[in-house]
């Protein structure tokens, strides 16, 4: 076994595996929609939910993990996406507190640009964001620029560029370490392991590494493009998805041996 892990197997049931997707438990594709889940890890997560609490923080949204993993939400298993702006919550998935208040305006700017948006503009809902993109009209580019700047100056949303679009997302500021916290103040594990690949799960390292009283235990899923601070704050690197896998199944067979 992985002698990080050790707290987390003497401390079963009460503790709590908590994985990112991406790049860990999946390998990274060109494009995003791509991603899936390694095989047979769907499987050994839900065993492992009859020994200790699993959890998924992922910048994806809830929705999109739900369509690919459904299974492990039968088995309990949580589900925190878009950085910890909205949970899994017997099977609805509910905006943060904090980010809760901005839905209806996110729905009243979408159903205004709909109706006025210039043909070939492409409006792609994100739950709790809302993307405008001139990809497939490049001519609407200004028109978008400043139908956005008005919206932020008119709702205080905030507008956030991406590649041949912009974002208006709600001026909330979350991350994986707030998703993190939320988990340990809310199940008090007695020891914690973490899963992650990029430079937005290492807040979820830091806020597990503030609990001191829970023993954590970090393991940087490395890939050529990971960030060296991973490396540096994980108790354990490991080279690829493959060897997330290999893991996780020596700590099932740790646990069932536990009984
Ligand atoms: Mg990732």
């Amino acid at each position: 076994m992985s002698a990080p892990l050790a707290p987390v197997v003497a401390n079963a049931p009460n503790a709590l595996l908590v994985l990112d997707f991406d790049g860990t438990i999946s390998h990274i594709v060109d494009h995003p929609d791509d991603a899936v889940a390694i095989e047979g890890v769907i499987d050994v997560l839900t065993d492992l939910t009859s020994y200790l609490r699993v959890a998924f923080i992922t910048g994806r949204p809830v929705e999109w993990l739900v369509a690919r993993m459904s299974p492990l939400a039968e088995h309990g298993v949580e589900f925190i996406g878009l950085h910890g702006h909205e949970r899994l919550r017997d099977g609805v998935i509910v905006p943060h507190r904090d980010a809760a208040p901005w839905r209806d305006v996110i729905d009243e700017v979408h159903t205004n640009v709909i109706a006025v948006a210039p043909e070939g503009v492409i409006v792609e809902p994100k739950g709790l964001g809302l993307a405008i993109h001139w990809r497939t009209a490049p001519e609407a580019q200004d028109w978008i620029r400043s139908f956005v700047a008005q919206s932020v100056a008119e709702t205080g949303l905030v507008a956030h560029p991406g590649r041949f679009a912009m974002e208006l997302r709600p001026p909330v500021d979350l991350d994986k370490g707030h998703a993190m916290d939320e988990l340990i103040e809310e199940h008090h594990p007695g020891a914690v392991a973490f899963f992650g690949d990029d430079l937005v799960d290492l807040p979820a390292v830091f806020a597990m590494r503030r609990h001191r009283d829970t023993p954590s235990a970090a393991f940087y899923v490395a890939s050529h493009e990971g960030p060296q601070q991973m490396a540096d704050a994980a108790d354990v690197v490991l080279n690829g998805p493959d060897d997330a896998m290999a893991v996780l199944v020596a700590l099932r067979a740790d646990l069932a041996a536990r009984g």
